[in-house]
């Protein structure tokens, strides 16, 4: 059994989906203790319990303290059964996290999945639905993933009720290298919403075209959801390079003003424009575990932060791979085995 110290390293939710999808793909059982030991309020949230239910189901598993609160968890696998799944999530948690779980496991069995995940589909501290089809997915695919996802319908918290569908073929993972992120072939920011003043966009837009005075006008545009899929708002401000697409968000909440967030965002935008690193840090931390499942590869990322530095010691329980970042004289780094 695997003995994992959810108070190391990030010490936050991240450790539970990894070990999950780690425990799936290799067949070993895991026990966690300290479960999101650094986070004010440890032990499993609603959220990571949905995800590691999603990954019992796939998994025919068994697993021990799998409930809100708890600080201790075992899960023991057995064979991952690919096949048509639906999970919903509830009305606040991330879709995106639930398949982040599970999506590693399924491509790597012996028949094609089709998941329906309902829920939320832009939640703060979570990958939207863009990032995972424009930024991560598309690595996936060069990997030789063979999968497709669609949105149906937005999900914001607190109301959640947002649909995705992904249909996942049978794939062996190869590993590739991704050190240049290749020209920029074009950029755009786009404010979503639903439900809420329409001022709310356009300020978004005008705060982000400040801090990105480079972008073209037409590259600006919002976007109006039905008002059945609000009260919600996000701006995505999307890069698309040759090799590579970025995806940062600013998720809209109450008390954060409209200029705050859009502002926020973009200077992240701008930060990841001004290096020619490959992956954001966001993208960097997700890139390890199917990077780890194809059993190597290399790629280049802005400076590496706790996620995926966790996440490396995650893979090294499991796999033995000893994930390393190294800093390169330019100051990008190189995640590499
Ligand atoms: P905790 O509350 O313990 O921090 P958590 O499960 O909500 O738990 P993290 O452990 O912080 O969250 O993991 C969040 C995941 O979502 C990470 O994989 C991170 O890369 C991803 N993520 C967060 N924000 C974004 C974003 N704006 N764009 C893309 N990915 C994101």
């Amino acid at each position: 059994m695997i003995e994992i110290d959810g108070s190391e390293g990030e010490g936050g939710g991240q450790v539970v989906r990894n070990a999950c999808a780690l425990s799936l793909a290799t067949g070993q059982p895991f026990r966690i203790v300290r479960v999101r030991g650094k986070r004010s309020k440890p032990g499993l949230m609603r959220q990571h319990v949905t995800a590691i239910e999603a990954a019992l189901a796939i998994g025919g598993a068994f697993a021990e303290g799998v409930a809100v609160g708890s600080s201790e968890m075992s899960f023991t696998p057995r064979a991952v059964t690919p096949g048509e799944y639906r999970f919903a999530v509830g009305t606040a948690g991330s879709t995106n996290l639930v398949f982040q779980t599970v999506v590693m496991p399924l491509l790597l069995a012996d028949a094609p999945s089709r998941l329906v995940l309902e829920g939320g589909t832009h939640n703060v501290m979570a990958p939207p639905f863009e990032f995972i089809e424009r930024a991560f997915v598309p690595v996936l695919r060069r990997m030789g993933a063979r999968i497709a996802l669609r949105l149906d319908r937005h999900g914001f918290y607190p109301r959640g009720g947002g649909r995705i569908e992904i249909d996942i073929q049978p794939s062996k993972l190869v590993p590739i290298d991704c050190l240049e992120r290749g020209a920029l072939r074009a950029v755009s920011a786009t404010a979503i919403f639903a439900g809420l003043p329409f001022d709310i966009a356009d300020r978004e837009l005008a705060a982000a075209r400040k801090v990105l005075p480079d972008w073209p006008d037409d590259a600006f545009t919002v976007r109006q959801l039905k008002d059945d899929q609000g009260p919600g708002n996000a701006l995505l401000l999307e890069a698309e390079f040759e090799q590579v697409t970025e995806v940062v968000t600013g998720f809209g909440k109450l008390g954060v003003s409209a200029e705050s967030l859009a502002k926020t965002a973009a200077t992240r935008m701008a930060g990841f424009l001004a290096s020619d690193a490959f992956a954001g840090p966001y993208l960097a931390d997700q890139l390890l575990l199917p990077f780890a499942l194809a059993g190597g590869g290399t790629f280049t990322t802005v400076k590496p932060g706790g996620h995926a530095r966790t996440a490396a010691d995650v893979i090294r329980l499991f796999t033995g791979q000893q994930w390393v970042f190294e800093q390169l004289p330019d100051g990008k780094h190189l995640v590499r085995r």
